[in-house]
């Protein structure tokens, strides 16, 4: 098991009479107790405890550059010196971010900003519910999109309860599951309801790193057409981490509505965003529907707050530059790689899975095509083994369940063939 050091212990006592479970987010727990970071700097982590990681979790896959880089840093002064945090009035860094945004996403015509990808999400299914007068919608197995009603259902495995308590029947009972990667599947439930939307990660990330295929999701815009219904992409993690322009321009195929999150507001300020085409977007319009039941709404305090904008907008334009994706997607690949040839070596029932930046490590009898083949005959206890044997060698990754990786311009081949290496260690050790 790992162990955390004693300041993080003491940390960990305080924090469970304040925080329910000692932390402010489930997927951060870590038997016994997380550790508790002190600083961060680059693709690295130090404890109070003085202890460094190497860190593949990165902000839930929300930096890209890593922790605090100097462009970042250098952005949040200035526009703290030009402008402020919030002022929640109108403001050119706003004018600016939406125009970053409508370059680089290629079905973004207009943009919304929001706080988060939760959010977003939310935002998303009323528009495309607004726009379609349709009252389901439909999402995959396996697919995470926060923590709004009427996608908190079908997350975890076997897929068949709401994902909380305190979820109405009704809140629920309008969102139809489907099976990611099998268009006949999604074909046959599609033909049978009217769905407003799908809602669908191009490369499903907390369901485990696993890529759409590129006919799927071909054939799934395809049937989105035939049907009337609006093909949404949640790229909360493929947004910015794929490619410039998401999951959309990797896979060439553009969604209607598209869902941003983490990457957007920079390395590390809290923002989503909604955008798709004018036709759409201007149903948020309150100047062309003046009447409130022809519109959809969206606002709140903190939406395109100055900070956030200016921020995200500089981040955004380096993202643009286009550097960053050859270096991740070639560690990708070699993580990937290496993981794989480690796994057949020793003959182990584990697989790897992914694209780009995203690596997913299945505990499974075949390589997983989808989050229930994720799931099904899991060796649970082997991946939870293998999480504790990484953090024993001060290597971040979430979870312990479902271990999955992201990494970030920082990473370099030093960080990977130590990963490599550390698994290779696991592998002879379970093998003797
Ligand atoms: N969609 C996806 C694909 C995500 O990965 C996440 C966050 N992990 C969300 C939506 C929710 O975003 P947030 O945590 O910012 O609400």
């Amino acid at each position: 098991m790992f162990m955390p050091g004693p300041k993080s212990r003491e940390l960990y006592e305080r924090a469970k009479k304040v925080l329910p479970a000692g932390i402010s987010y489930a997927i951060r727990f870590f038997e016994p107790h997380p550790f508790y970071v002190a600083k961060a700097k680059g693709c690295r982590v130090w404890d109070v405890d003085g202890n460094e990681y190497t860190d593949y979790w990165v902000g839930h896959g929300a930096l890209i550059l890593g922790h605090n880089h100097p462009l970042m840093v250098k952005a949040v002064k200035e526009a703290v010196d030009k402008i402020g945090t919030h002022i929640g009035l109108a403001h050119e860094y706003e004018v600016k971010y939406a125009e970053q945004v409508v370059k680089m996403i290629p079905s973004a015509e207009m943009v919304r900003f929001t706080n988060s990808g939760t959010e977003a999400n939310m935002y998303a299914v009323r528009l495309a519910r607004a726009y379609t007068k349709r009252v389901k919608i439909g999402k995959f197995e396996g697919g995470w999109h926060g923590g709004y009603d009427a996608l908190h259902v079908a997350v975890s495995y076997p897929f068949n309860e709401p994902e909380s308590a305190g979820l109405t029947e009704g809140a629920t009972k309008d969102t139809v599951v489907l099976p990611y990667n099998d268009l006949d599947g999604c074909r046959k439930i599609m033909k049978q309801h009217e769905l407003a939307c799908v809602v669908i990660e191009p490369v499903l990330g907390a369901g485990g790193c696993i890529p759409a295929e590129k006919e799927f999701l071909k054939g799934l815009r395809e049937l989105c057409d035939e049907t009337g219904t609006l093909l949404i992409f949640d790229e909360v993690i493929t947004g910015f981490r794929l490619a410039p322009g998401g999951g959309q321009e990797y896979y060439g195929v553009i969604p209607d509505i598209t869902v941003l999150g983490k990457a957007l507001g920079g390395g590390g300020l809290p923002v989503g965003g909604i955008c798709s085409r004018t036709e759409i977007m201007e149903l948020l319009d309150h100047l062309k529907y003046p009447n409130k039941t022809e519109r959809a709404f969206h606002g709140g305090t903190y939406t395109a707050n100055p900070l956030v904008s200016y921020v995200g907008c500089t981040i955004l334009k380096e993202f643009e530059k286009g550097y960053v994706y050859p270096h991740i997607n070639r560690l990708g690949d070699k993580i990937r790689n290496g993981l794989e040839e480690i796994f057949q070596k020793y003959n182990l029932q584990i697989h790897v899975t992914g694209t780009g930046s995203m690596i997913g490590i299945h505990f499974t009898k075949k390589k997983p095509i989808n989050a229930r083949e994720a799931n099904e005959g899991k060796d649970i206890e082997l991946s939870k083994k293998y999480h504790a044997h990484l953090l024993n060698n001060h290597i971040v990754v979430i979870k312990p369940t479902l271990p999955h990786l992201f990494l970030c311009y920082a990473h370099t081949d030093d960080e990977v063939e130590e990963f490599l290496r550390v698994t290779e260690e696991f592998a002879k050790s379970i093998k003797k």
